[in-house]
């Protein structure tokens, strides 16, 4: 056979993978269906701006490995998420801590915040069972209602009383005046964008672009020993069982004639009403700055406008409650069945992965499959 592996998906989990295994001294063929390497974390480069195609991406892990591997491809800057959010035209800093207690509660110390909070909390008692129990037992009602329940009932297109509580726990809550968004040792965005890293770590490895697996599978899987696929599980079944639903996202992007819009590379709308989520101005991730340090006159600003997906659109976030992981698993039993494809990546594992997650997890099956 012509390759070793054929890896499907030129997305962080199959460039990782593509990279590791032709280290190993494996022949490797990489096919996207998409025009462009890189996946979701795709950024391209116009009017000096690396604008983030697929949705804003902070690399941000407390896995040293990782640091350490990305640390190969690219140079990392020192760019710290600190998303504002925007409830009716008053300001809130995020994640929630004390500056955002502050704003709306007037109090000035930790323990203030705290007393406020656990008076609020009292309305929820035993374990939170959705979104909405786990939010007012971790931040109180106020907050809930002015931060999380709108920009969480657009983003996911669900009450939050049937969303499950773990995708609010992913945000801090700190009793102090920090407002880095992650709790990460260590964070950044790659100097000239994330297409430029993983270009990187496919140098020297064969990439087809504008090439769907499915329109030729036989004639793949015939090229190669082995293939990693990294698409949505349920596609490679031809969805037999029912479709995992997703959510998706649009992207409006506008390019406008002034140094900045809002000051910020993100900025949260968080009522019901604004018909967007969020508002990203790509050159604050690097800090107004083009690639040669000269700052930049233009602006290029995303609104993110979520919506359910629908065969045919871009498959973003997985919804990973009861009824899709169910199914999920009924998928993973009939993919644990095939002989020479191996499944990983977000849309493979149907897991609301991080990068950085999404880097480990390739890793580790590399090790296994070198090993
Ligand atoms: P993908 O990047 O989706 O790659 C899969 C690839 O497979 C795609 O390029 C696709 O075209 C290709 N493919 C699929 N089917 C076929 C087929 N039939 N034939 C050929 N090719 C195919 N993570 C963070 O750590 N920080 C963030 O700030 C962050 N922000 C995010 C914002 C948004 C809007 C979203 C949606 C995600 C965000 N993430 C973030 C998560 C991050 O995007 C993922 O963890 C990561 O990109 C997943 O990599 P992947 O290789 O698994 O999938
Ligand atoms: N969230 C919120 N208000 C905000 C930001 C986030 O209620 O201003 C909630 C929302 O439910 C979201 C979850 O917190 O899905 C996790 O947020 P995160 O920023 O981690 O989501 P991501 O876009 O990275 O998946």
């Amino acid at each position: 056979m012509k390759y070793d592996y054929l890896i499907v998906g030129a997305g962080l989990f199959g460039s990782v993978c593509a990279q590791k295994l032709k280290e190993a001294g494996n022949k490797v063929l990489v096919i996207d269906k998409r025009p462009n390497i890189a996946g979701n974390v795709y950024t391209e480069k116009i009017e000096g701006i690396h604008v983030h195609k697929y949705g804003a991406h902070i690399f941000h892990t407390n896995l040293k490995e990782v640091w350490e591997y990305v640390n190969r491809f690219a140079e990392f800057n020192r760019f710290t998420n600190s998303p504002v959010a925007n409830y009716k035209g008053e300001l809130y800093s995020l994640p929630f801590n004390m500056y955002t207690f502050n704003k709306m509660w007037g109090v000035v110390t930790p323990q203030e915040a705290a007393d406020k909070i656990a008076e609020q909390r009292k309305e929820i008692t035993g374990e939170p069972k959705n979104l909405e129990e786990q939010a007012i037992s971790l931040v109180g009602r106020d907050i809930y209602e002015k931060l999380i329940k709108g920009y969480t009932e657009k983003q996911w297109g669900r009450d939050c009383k049937e969303l499950p509580a773990f995708i609010i726990k992913r945000l801090p809550v700190r009793l102090t005046f920090d407002n880095n968004y992650f709790n990460a040792l260590y964070q950044g965005i790659p100097v000239g964008g994330y297409t430029k890293m993983v270009a990187n770590m496919l140098d020297g490895i064969e990439v087809l672009l504008n090439t769907d697996y499915f329109d030729r599978k036989a004639e793949f899987d015939a090229m190669a020993e082995h293939v990693i696929y990294t698409g949505p599980i349920d596609a490679y079944f031809n969805y037999e069982l029912g479709y995992l639903q997703y959510r998706s996202v649009r992207f409006e992007n506008e390019l406008l004639d002034q140094p900045s819009f809002q000051g910020n590379a993100a900025v949260n709308y968080t009522d019901r009403e604004t018909p967007w989520t969020r508002i990203i101005e790509h050159k604050w991730f690097e800090f107004g700055k083009d690639d040669d340090g000269n700052d930049i006159p233009k602006t290029i600003i995303s609104k993110e406008y979520s919506s359910e997906w629908k065969f045919g659109d871009e498959p973003y976030y997985p919804v990973n409650d009861e009824l899709n992981t169910k199914l999920y698993q009924e998928y993973k039993k009939k993919a644990d069945e095939e002989e020479k494809i191996l499944f990983g990546g977000r849309l493979a594992e149907y897991k609301y992965y991080d990068m950085d997650m999404v880097i480990d997890s390739a890793l580790r099956l590399c090790k296994e499959i070198i090993a």
